[in-house]
C-alpha cells in the first residue's frame, strides 16, 4: 500500500503537513510528539480509512444524495437529514482490513514501549487493553482546530476492542452533527469533501490537569500563565473550579501563585466522569509544584517559539509526568482586565465565601441580625448578615460591601448587588457569627474573600459601554428604578428582565396589602411609576409579572402570615397572578400604560407549568383590552420544557430561560442553599439538554428564544447558547461589555464574518 494509502499512522510518522492524512489535531500532535514534547503515544486512524469505511458501506452516493437535500436554513430539515446520515455511518461495518489494522495497532499501542525506550510497566502491558481516548480530526482544520474545538466526539476512557470499534463509528458519524454540517457551508468548506481521521491514544488518569498560555491571553504582558486543578481539566472549562493560577515570567521566574480553593475534583471511573469531594487540606495546597509549573512554561515557550505563534497548551499529569494533550494558537478574545483583577490582594484572609457582585471595597462591619438593625448601617459601612431579603435594599444601597452567610449566585443578594454595583460575598457560613462589629474589613467580590483591614487601593466596577455589533441582541437585566441610570450606561436599549418585585419592596407593602386595603389603583400606579422610569431609559422592556416568593418578602406590610415549607415550590409566579387577579389585572394595567406611551413592552409570565396558565393569561388580557401585549413564557420549569411545543402551538411570542430556577428545579438543588452550591451547575448536560431541545422547538414556531438567569452572564453558558442559535441573552449592567465582546467573537469564529446588524437596531420581538 502507497505511503499515502496508510489506514494507520504512528505519531512518529506524522508531521503539520499530515493534515490531509491524519486532520488537523493529529498532525499537530505528531508535529509536537517529533519535537520530543512529551506526548501520550498512539495513532491515527487516517482520512483514508475513513474513506474505505465509506466506500465499503456504499455510503458515499447515499450521504451525497442526502447532502444536496439540505436546506440550510431549515433548522428541522437540518437536522434530520443529518441524523439520518449519522445513522446511516454508525450502523455501517468497520471493513475487515481496517478492523483488523486498528485492533492490532490498539494492542501494539498497549506493548509499544515509549520513547525513552520503553519500561518494564510497557512490556508488561503486551496485548492488554488499555484504556485509550478516542478523539476525532478533521480535514477541514481550521473549523475543528480553531474556532470549532470539540465540534466532532471525543471519548475518554475507552476500554476493550468492541468498544473501541463503537467509539470510532461515533466519531466517524460525529462528522455529520447539523451544527458541523451547518458551518462546513457557511465557510465554504465541502461537506462531501470533508473527512475525518481518529486519533487513538494512551488514556492518562490525571491526577493534575490544566491550560498554559504561553503568552498572557489578555495581551496585558508576555508572562506565562498556567491554570491548573486536581484532576481531569473539565471542571475549569465548566466554571465548576476555580483553578490555581500561576503566573511565569519569560525567564523562567514564577512571579505569584494564587491557590484558590478547589473543593471538588473531577475524575473518571469507567469512561464516566465522577464528582471527588476534596479534603480541605488537599482542596486549599497548591496543584502544581514549583518544577512541574517551570516544565510546563518550558514546554510552553518551546512550542511557541516552534509555531511562531503564542499558544494554548492542555495538559495532564499523572505519576509526577506531563503530558501535552492539545496545542493551539491562542483564539482567545482581547480582555482589558481591570486594574482590580490584575492586583493580587495581601492581606490576612478571614472568611471565604462566593464571589457574587465584583469589585472590591472596605469598611466597618455592621452585623444585621433582624430589622430594627439596618438603620445602624451608614454609608460605606459592610453589610453583614445572614441573608439578604427585599426590604433590606435601600439599607444595601448605602453599604460598601456586602456580605452573607448564606446563599448563591443566584441569590437574592447576589442578584441586587450586582445590579447595583456593590461588591459581595455570599454563602460564606459564619460571617455573622465570626466578624465583629465595628471592625473593618476588606470584601474582594471577584475571589469570594474577605480581608481583615483595609486594603488600599480598592476599586469599584464600572459600567463599560458596549461597542460589539453582535446578531445575538444583548439585553440588560434590571429591577429597581433608581438603578436604571446605571444600566443606561451600557448602551444598551432593550431590557431583557424587569422584575417588578424590586418596585414593589421599595414600597414596604405586599401586593395583598392594596387588596386588603382596597386600595388597588394605588398598587397599579406604583408599579406604572417605577416601570415608567426605568422604561425612560430604554426603547424596549420585558417586564415579568410579579414573582414573590413567601420567605423573601416576609418582611412586607401584610405579607402572608403562614409560613411555608418549601417556599421556592410554593405560592409564587403565575399561580399566586391567577389566584389574585385584582392584583395581576393592576399590573397588567400599568404595563398597558407604559406600552400606550409608546414603549414596546413584552410581557414574561414566570412559573409556567402548564397551557392552561397561558390560555388564562390571553383571557386576562383580552378583558383588560391589552391584546397587544406580546406574551412571553419564563421557561424555568422542567414542566414548561416538556410542553413547550404546546406552548408554542397555544401561540406565544417569546421565551426567555430563567436558569436560575430551571437548574434548581432540573438538579433538585437548591439555589439559596449554600452548603450545595458547588453542585449547583447550569451547565449540567440536563439542563443544557433542554436548553437545546427548547430552542430548537421554538425556531420551528418561530418564537423567540432567549436567557435572563444568571448564567446569561457567563461565558461556558454564553457560548453554548449563540451556537444553538439563541435570539438574544440578558446580562447584568457591569457584564454587559465584555459578554457582547465575547459573542462578537463567537459569531465571527461561526460564520466567518462579522455581523453588520447592529444590536440596538434589530426589530423588536418579532
Ligand atoms: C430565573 O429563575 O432564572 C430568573 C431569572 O428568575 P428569578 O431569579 O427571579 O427566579
Ligand atoms: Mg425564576
Amino acid at each position: 500500500m502507497a505511503e499515502e494509502e496508510a489506514m494507520i499512522k504512528w505519531f512518529p510518522e506524522i508531521d503539520k503537513n499530515s493534515v490531509s492524512v491524519v486532520g488537523g489535531k493529529g498532525a499537530n500532535l505528531g508535529e509536537i510528539y517529533n519535537l520530543g514534547i512529551p506526548v501520550p503515544p498512539g495513532f491515527v486512524i487516517t482520512a483514508r480509512a475513513y474513506s474505505h469505511f465509506i466506500k465499503e458501506n456504499n455510503l458515499d452516493e447515499k450521504i451525497s444524495n442526502l447532502l444536496k437535500e439540505i436546506k440550510y436554513e431549515d433548522t428541522a430539515q437540518l437536522d434530520k437529514i443529518a441524523e439520518e446520515i449519522r445513522n446511516l455511518i454508525t450502523n455501517g461495518k468497520i471493513p475487515k482490513d481496517l478492523t483488523e489494522e486498528i485492533l492490532e495497532s490498539y494492542e501494539n499501542l498497549g506493548a509499544k514501549p515509549s520513547r525513552e525506550g520503553g519500561s518494564v510497566e510497557d512490556i508488561l502491558g503486551e496485548n492488554e487493553e488499555i484504556p485509550v481516548a478516542v478523539r476525532s480530526s478533521s480535514t477541514a482544520e481550521d473549523l475543528a482546530e480553531a474556532s470549532f474545538a470539540g465540534q466532532q466526539d471525543s471519548f475518554v476512557d475507552v476500554k476493550g476492542k468492541e468498544n473501541l470499534l463503537n467509539a470510532v463509528r461515533k466519531c466517524f458519524a460525529s462528522l455529520f452533527t447539523s451544527r458541523a454540517i451547518y458551518y462546513r457551508n457557511k465557510k465554504g468548506f465541502s461537506n462531501k469533501k470533508t473527512r475525518l481521521a481518529v486519533i487513538i491514544q494512551k488514556m492518562i488518569n490525571s491526577e493534575k490537569s490544566g491550560v498554559v498560555f504561553s503568552k498572557d491571553p489578555t495581551y496585558q504582558n508576555e508572562n506565562v500563565i498556567i491554570e491548573a486543578v486536581f484532576g481531569l481539566g473539565e471542571g475549569i472549562v465548566s466554571g465548576q473550579i476555580t483553578p490555581d493560577k500561576y503566573i511565569i515570567s519569560r525567564d523562567m521566574e514564577i512571579l505569584s501563585k494564587k491557590i484558590n480553593k478547589k473543593k471538588i475534583a473531577i475524575g473518571s471511573r469507567n469512561g464516566e466522569k465522577i464528582k471527588v469531594n476534596l479534603k480541605e487540606e488537599v482542596s486549599n495546597s497548591s496543584v502544581l509544584k514549583d518544577y512541574e509549573i517551570k516544565n510546563l512554561a518550558e514546554i510552553a515557550l518551546n512550542l511557541e517559539k516552534h509555531y511562531k505563534m503564542p499558544q494554548d497548551i492542555e495538559f495532564a499529569i499523572a505519576s509526577g509526568e506531563i503530558s501535552i494533550v492539545q496545542t493551539r494558537a491562542i483564539t482567545t478574545v482581547k480582555k482589558a482586565i481591570s486594574e482590580s483583577e490584575k492586583k493580587e490582594l495581601k492581606g490576612e484572609i478571614i472568611l471565604n465565601g462566593i464571589a457574587a457582585s465584583p469589585g472590591i471595597e472596605s469598611g466597618k462591619i455592621r452585623i444585621v441580625k433582624k430589622s430594627e438593625d439596618l438603620e445602624k448601617v451608614k454609608q460605606g459601612d459592610v453589610l453583614v448578615t445572614k441573608m439578604t431579603n427585599p426590604d433590606m435594599v435601600v439599607t444595601m444601597q448605602r453599604a460598601s460591601a456586602i456580605v452573607t452567610d448564606e446563599g448563591g449566585m443566584t441569590s437574592h443578594a447576589a442578584i441586587v448587588s450586582r445590579e447595583m454595583g456593590i461588591p459581595s460575598v455570599v454563602g460564606t457560613e459564619e460571617a455573622t457569627t465570626k466578624l465583629k462589629e465595628n471592625e473593618i474589613i476588606t470584601v474582594d467580590g471577584y475571589t469570594g474573600k474577605v480581608y481583615k483591614g483595609k486594603i488600599s487601593g480598592e476599586v469599584k466596577e464600572k459600567i463599560q459601554p458596549v461597542t460589539a455589533k453582535t446578531r445575538t441582541i444583548i439585553k440588560v437585566i434590571i429591577d429597581l428604578p433608581s438603578f436604571a441610570d446605571r444600566a443606561s450606561k451600557t448602551g444598551l436599549k432593550e431590557v431583557g428582565l424587569l422584575r417588578l418585585e424590586g418596585i414593589i419592596a421599595e414600597s414596604g407593602k405586599h401586593p395583598n396589602y392594596f387588596l386588603k386595603q382596597k386600595k388597588i389603583k394605588d398598587y397599579e400606579e406604583l408599579i406604572f411609576r417605577g416601570v415608567e422610569k426605568i422604561a425612560g431609559y430604554f426603547d424596549s422592556l420585558w417586564v415579568r409579572s410579579s414573582d414573590i416568593r413567601s420567605d423573601e418578602f416576609r418582611e412586607l406590610e401584610s405579607s402572608p402570615e403562614n409560613k411555608e415549607a418549601n417556599p421556592m415550590l410554593g405560592m409564587h409566579g403565575i399561580r399566586y397572578s391567577l389566584k389574585h387577579p385584582e392584583i395581576f389585572k393592576a399590573e397588567l394595567n400599568a404595563l398597558k400604560r407604559v406600552s400606550e406611551k409608546g414603549k414596546k413592552i413584552g410581557l414574561l409570565f414566570p412559573q409556567v407549568i402548564s397551557v392552561e396558565d397561558v390560555k388564562s393569561v390571553k383571557k386576562i388580557l383580552s378583558e383588560i383590552k391589552f391584546p397587544e401585549g406580546k406574551i412571553g413564557v419564563m421557561v424555568e420549569t422542567p414542566a414548561s420544557v416538556q410542553i413547550i411545543r404546546n406552548l408554542c402551538e397555544e401561540g406565544i411570542d417569546f421565551i426567555s430561560f430563567g436558569t436560575n430556577d430551571l437548574t434548581q428545579y432540573t438538579l433538585a438543588i437548591d439555589r439559596g442553599n449554600e452548603q450545595v452550591q458547588e453542585i449547583y451547575n447550569e451547565m449540567n448536560p440536563a439542563v443544557l439538554n433542554q436548553l437545546e431541545y427548547v430552542i430548537r422547538t421554538c425556531k420551528k414556531y418561530n418564537v423567540k428564544t432567549s436567557i435572563c438567569g444568571q448564567a446569561g452572564s457567563k461565558k461556558p453558558m454564553v457560548k453554548f447558547l449563540v451556537e444553538k442559535g439563541i435570539d438574544s441573552i440578558s446580562v447584568n449592567p457591569d457584564a454587559a461589555k465584555e459578554i457582547s465582546d465575547y459573542v462578537q467573537s463567537i459569531e465571527r469564529s461561526v460564520s466567518g464574518h462579522s455581523s453588520n446588524s447592529n444590536n440596538q437596531k434589530r426589530k423588536f420581538n418579532k
